[in-house]
């Protein structure tokens, strides 16, 4: 039977494993120098027909496994849009193991329950959203998409008489999707999860301007209007100022992918990005980016606590009992898509008590900071290009292949090659992307680790590997 002491040595060997790996992570090489082909090779084994004391599964484990692991949460990864894990966050984090709770109901965790409630109340007004929203804790901003677009599915049919949750969607009034600006893939996904479709979104591309006439074109159809807070290319917002007072009047459901860019209602400095976003209807960001919770969190925050209730409440003969309905405390399984789950709510209150409210927004302010010294610093070196200054923490350059007579493509193959360069001196990590039909480097800052030296070795690194 396992008693305290049988869990002793596997975890006293994970906590010195876990302080080798963060000592050694600011200098650590970014990229893992292991290919996929090797790390397959490396697992592929049979199934194991004896077990293994722990200690020894975790010390091979660690072997086995670190070089393939990516030093993403360090401080010189700038690459997609991933954030690093504050040291409470990080505990906290280990502890939601150690207790093992189900998060699902306030019977099953009175804990898990209570914290998750003041967490939604501390995330509204960190990001400055109305304070009677209601709100889940999710695994990511894919699932928060999800978790609000039921919401809007359930209001925009029971406004005309349709019940969704009985009677699904055949037969029932058409719902359309206006996408302004470049969405997100996890929205459309969100939408395939909800039977809506990707065929139901008309995308205006950015042109912010005919949203009034789509929208007038056909004022009957129950819509919803989807606006982004931080383009993943060029960290810019929409108009919300402007645009959710008109889809209102339309009466329009306005959703928000805020995954990163929300963040900046918690700064004074960037809160000008976001003017009017409080007015939407729904908002789906995540923790595990910039605010540095370990991966997953993300969160729902929706305006309309009763259709957020009605798309996701759920009830079972064993579980319908007295404490159920207890009044003292939320139960998370009335806002989420998830049955049993994790108490991830933890790791987000200790990420917030860590920092306080200073701390976010200084940790805002500094990603902000390092990703305009990386994009400037990069486009003064020979033959960069920045393709869009840093907005929030996010920006794009280019490399300009070396011949005068060089092609759209030579400049895309040149800005790969440096990409290709970079990943194999390891020192920095970067990903490309398409943007307006060219090939470019995006540069993300999320991690609370990035420093002013890590800023200094990426440039270093960068010029070296123009100069191969
Ligand atoms: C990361 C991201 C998503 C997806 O979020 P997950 O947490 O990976 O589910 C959606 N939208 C934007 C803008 C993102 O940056």
């Amino acid at each position: 039977m396992p008693t305290p002491h049988e869990y002793r040595p596997a975890l006293e060997r994970t906590l010195a494993e876990a302080l080798r790996y963060l000592g050694d992570l600011p200098q650590e090489r970014v990229a893992a120098p292991l290919s996929g082909a090797e790390l397959a090779s490396r697992f592929r084994s049979p199934l194991p027909a004896e077990g293994t004391p722990a200690p020894e599964v975790l010390g091979t484990l660690v072997r086995d496994a670190g070089p393939g692991i990516m030093r993403t949460s360090g401080g010189r990864s700038f690459a997609w849009v991933i954030g690093g894990t504050l040291p409470g966050a990080l505990a906290a984090d280990w502890m939601t193991s150690v207790w093992d709770q189900n998060a699902a109901l306030s019977a099953c965790s009175p804990a898990a329950a209570a914290v998750e409630a003041v967490v939604g109340e501390w995330l509204k007004e960190l990001l400055r959203l109305p304070r009677d929203a209601s709100f889940a804790v999710v695994t990511g901003c894919q699932m928060a998409h999800f978790t609000c677009l039921a919401s809007a599915r359930h209001q925009l049919l029971a406004q005309r008489g349709w019940d969704v949750e009985r009677e699904g969607l055949c037969g029932a009034p058409r719902l359309r999707v206006i996408d302004v600006g470049a969405r997100h893939a996890s929205v459309d996904r969100a939408l395939r999860f909800l039977g809506m479709g990707t065929a139901c979104v008309t995308s205006l591309r950015g042109d912010s301007a005919s949203l009034e006439a789509v929208l007038a074109e056909d004022p009957e159809t129950p819509t919803v209007v989807l606006l982004q807070a931080g383009d993943i290319h060029t960290g810019k917002s929409d108009a919300f100022e402007r645009l959710i007072p008109l889809a209102h009047r339309y009466g329009a459901w306005v959703h928000v992918d805020g995954a990163f860019g929300l963040w900046a209602q918690a700064s004074a400095a960037q809160r000008h990005h976001m003017a009017g976003v409080e007015a939407a209807d729904s908002w789906a960001t995540d923790g595990h980016k910039w605010l540095n919770v370990p991966f997953d969190a993300g969160y729902a925050i929706v305006a309309h606590p009763r259709a957020h209730r009605a798309a996701m409440t759920t009830s079972a003969s064993y579980i319908d009992s007295a404490e159920r309905t207890s009044e003292a405390l939320r139960e998370p399984l009335d806002w989420t898509p998830e049955w049993s789950r994790r108490a991830r709510a933890f790791s987000t209150y200790a990420a917030i008590r860590e920092l306080g409210q200073e701390g976010v927004e200084e940790q805002i302010d500094r990603a902000c900071r390092w990703a305009a010294a990386l994009v400037e610093g990069m486009g003064l070196l020979p033959r960069v290009e920045i393709v869009s200054p840093a907005v929030l923490n996010q920006g794009m350059i280019r490399v300009r292949a070396p011949n005068a007579d060089a092609t759209p493509s030579d400049h895309d193959a040149a800005t790969l090659e440096l990409v290709a360069r970079l990943a194999t001196q390891g020192e920095t990590f970067v990903q490309p992307s398409q943007w307006k039909g060219q090939t470019v480097i995006r540069v993300s800052v999320c991690s609370w680790q990035t420093t002013a030296e890590d800023v200094r070795r990426t440039l270093n690194a960068v010029e070296h590997a123009l100069a191969e």
